[in-house]
This record gives structure tokens, C-alpha cells and sequence, in this order.
């Protein structure tokens, strides 16, 4: 049998493609693809000459047992999504499932991803962390969504697009109160990197005469933790009382 490999690609900058992305890539017999133009580019720059397929959300059920087929007559796929690590947030999850299904070895290459990228840098407690992905557009969804998220201890990381940030920071103020801290992570290796840290009353603001652009990583601190060293009024009196005792 052959093996599926996964393979993250750079979210920017083309020098966070590893050497064993490269290889891998090259030695595969066969590299799905979300996008197969777009990956078509990046195998060119690195002299890749493997063949493409395409994979993505819209051909999955076909695609995923015909690619299942390949392996099991011996060749190794590798799959990559348009950036970043397949499967997060990305196509990826139901073929490595019907992979394992069909005992297939299943072969991750760690590599570029937006959203530990701009948790190490956000300032904020990097761990625990609740990965979250893209918040639902819209409806009961979205506010569920939210009311959970806000209700959270762990650090939440969020994807967003350029056009939905104001929004969501509204939504995220409304839900989380607008003294949450959180850092935004705009364009994380390319050229316009920036960080933009404050609470979300501040970012509110920021944005009010700034239009966001390119594509960003929202890092949300978790909800205040009750301090464990305060005391309730029947550890105060308990307290006290031992103090007479002493
Ligand atoms: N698989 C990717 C990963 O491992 O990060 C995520 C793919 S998801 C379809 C695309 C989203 O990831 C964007 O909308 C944005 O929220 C985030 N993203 C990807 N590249 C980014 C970058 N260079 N800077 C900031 N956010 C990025």
C-alpha cells in the first residue's frame, strides 16, 4: 500500500516551505490539491514535477475513494491545501479518515500554519488554547457559536476574512464585553505583517478609520478566571476563626 502524505505550504512567504515539503512533494507519486493552478505555481518554483489532482470541498465524496483506490494499489499521495496545513480549516479531514479506514499509513509533515503563528507572538497566553477555525456566517448558529466562545477560559483563535473583521469585532464586543483583550494578526509572513493588540473596545476604534485588509487571525483571551486566591465569605470567617484558635 502506498501512504498519504500531508503537506503544509507556506500562508506568505514562500522561504517557510520545508525541505521535506519539498522532497515529499517531489517524491509522491501523485499531489492532491485543493487548488491544482494555484499549487501548479508553487511546485514550478520549487522544480516539483509531480502530477496534480484535484481535491477540494466541492469533489471530496468522489474523489475521496478513487484516491483511496490509488493508495491502495501502492501510490503515495501527498495532499496539500491552497496554504497552510491541510485539514485546518482547509479540505483534508475526511480523506485522512478514509484513509485510516482503509489502513492506509497516514504521514503528517509539520509545517506552515496561520493560527499557531499568530497565537506565539499575540501576547496573549498561548496556552491553553481552543482553536476554533471560522465562526458561522450568520443566525442562531453564530450566536451560539459566540456565546460559547465568550464563556471560554482557554485562549480562542479565529480566522476571519478581511470583509467580516468590523463585524465580528462588534459581535465579539457585544458577546465578550469590549474590555476582552485581543490581538489581530494581519498578513502573518508576507510583506504588510502587522500586529494590532488592545481590548476590543480599542481595535473597535482603531478600525473606525482604518479599513481592514488582507487576511487575518483574530487571538481572543479567554474569560477572566474568578481569582482562585479570593477567598469566599466562609474561607474569610474559617480563616478567621483558626486565627482565634492559633
Ligand atoms: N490551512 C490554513 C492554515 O493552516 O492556517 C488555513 C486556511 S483558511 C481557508 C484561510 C484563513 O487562514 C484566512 O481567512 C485567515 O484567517 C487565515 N490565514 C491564512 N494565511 C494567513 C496569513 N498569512 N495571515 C493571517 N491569516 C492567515
Amino acid at each position: 500500500k502506498g501512504c498519504l502524505f500531508l503537506v503544509p505550504t507556506p500562508i506568505g512567504n514562500l522561504n517557510d516551505m520545508t525541505y521535506r515539503a519539498v522532497q515529499t512533494l517531489q517524491d509522491a507519486d501523485l499531489v492532491a490539491a485543493e487548488d491544482t493552478r494555484n499549487t501548479k505555481n508553487l511546485l514550478n518554483h520549487f522544480e516539483i514535477t509531480t502530477d496534480l489532482i484535484s481535491f477540494h470541498e466541492h469533489n471530496t465524496a468522489q474523489r475521496i475513494p478513487e484516491l483511496v483506490e490509488k493508495m491502495n494499489q501502492g501510490m503515495n499521495i501527498a495532499q496539500v491545501s491552497d496554504a497552510g496545513t491541510p485539514s485546518i480549516s482547509d479540505p483534508g479531514k475526511e480523506l485522512v479518515k478514509a484513509a485510516i479506514k482503509a489502513e492506509i499509513a497516514v504521514v503528517p509533515l509539520p509545517g506552515a500554519t496561520a493560527s499557531t503563528t499568530a497565537l506565539i507572538a499575540s501576547g496573549i497566553s498561548p496556552q491553553p488554547f481552543y482553536f476554533f477555525g471560522f465562526l458561522p456566517r450568520k443566525g442562531k448558529e453564530r450566536t451560539e457559536a459566540l456565546v460559547n466562545l465568550a464563556n471560554r477560559e482557554e485562549t480562542t483563535i479565529v480566522y476571519e476574512s478581511p470583509y467580516r473583521v468590523k463585524k465580528t469585532l462588534d459581535d465579539l464586543s457585544e458577546k465578550f464585553g469590549a474590555d476582552r483583550q485581543i490581538t489581530l494578526a494581519r498578513e502573518l509572513t508576507k510583506l504588510h505583517e502587522a500586529f494590532l493588540r488592545g481590548s476590543l473596545a480599542d481595535v473597535i476604534e482603531y478600525y473606525q478609520d482604518n479599513e481592514p485588509k488582507g487576511e487575518y487571525v483574530l487571538i481572543i483571551a479567554g474569560k477572566p478566571e474568578v481569582q482562585s486566591d479570593t477567598m469566599s465569605d466562609g474561607q474569610i470567617i474559617q480563616a478567621v476563626d483558626r486565627l482565634i484558635e492559633a
